[in-house]
């Protein structure tokens, strides 16, 4: 079996059209949330986020999406363990995943996202393969959606890592030990461009319309694999 698991970070407002885009071709997001930023200007509502996420997976991204290698030991667990409480609280949702915030992480805060409880710990580090993760706890994605070019306005270097994400779709379907594309990224960099929409549209339908792929939240796929 194949599986695509799509993470969103940061909950700005975008991520209502992203859920609209994934509720129409039927897939599942996984939505990296800081309670610290909802109800601020451009961030969703902390009231909206059972309704909304629905079907899919909330998931922790710290409260205030720190620099965690920066931090205290007991900055660290603080961090993750009251996001984690609060997401609960909000979503009604069991919490157990995690990504690091800028990707930031050591040994150190990997140990104490282990301490919290953390299931999962997403990195940003594209291994552009698609293997089961080796660790957990430093779960690399496959990649970026656009490869990394993202808070660009040149939209020459976004269309070309889209391209670049297309042909990753391609080898995945020809490659038959690939079990996972991991795709990340932040619905807040399409904004109301309605060209980038469309490409992670088309991304949506090309997957949907993979019978070999479903679409999966990142825990269910951890529970898949743990069978
Ligand atoms: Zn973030």
């Amino acid at each position: 079996m194949k599986y695509l698991v799509i993470g969103f970070d940061d909950n700005t407002i975008y991520d209502r059209k992203a859920v609209e885009l994934l509720n129409k071709y039927h897939m599942k997001g996984t939505f990296f949330v800081n309670s610290g930023t909802l109800n601020d200007s451009g961030f969703l509502t902390a009231g909206e986020l059972d309704v909304l996420f629905e079907g899919h997976e909330v998931a922790s991204h710290t409260v205030n999406h720190p620099r965690l290698k920066e931090l205290t030991n007991q900055g660290i667990k603080y961090e993750i363990e009251q996001d984690f409480e609060l997401l609960k609280a909000y979503s009604k949702q069991d919490i157990k995943g995690f990504a690091y915030p800028f990707g930031d992480y050591d040994k150190q805060v990997k140990d104490m996202a282990k301490e919290s409880g953390v299931l999962y710990a997403r990195t940003v580090k594209g291994t552009k393969k698609f293997d089961r993760p080796k660790d957990l706890l430093e779960w690399h994605p496959t990649m970026h959606l656009t490869g990394m070019a993202w808070d660009t306005n040149d939209f020459d270097r976004v269309r070309k890592g889209f391209h670049f994400l297309l042909d990753k779709l391609e080898e995945f379907l020809e490659d038959y030990n690939g079990e996972l594309l991991h795709v990340w990224l932040h619905s807040w960099e399409f904004k109301n461009d309605v060209e980038r929409w469309d490409m992670l549209e088309r991304f949506f339908k090309l997957v949907s319309n993979e019978e070999d792929i479903i679409s999966v939240t990142a825990s269910e796929y951890i529970e898949e694999i743990s069978k």
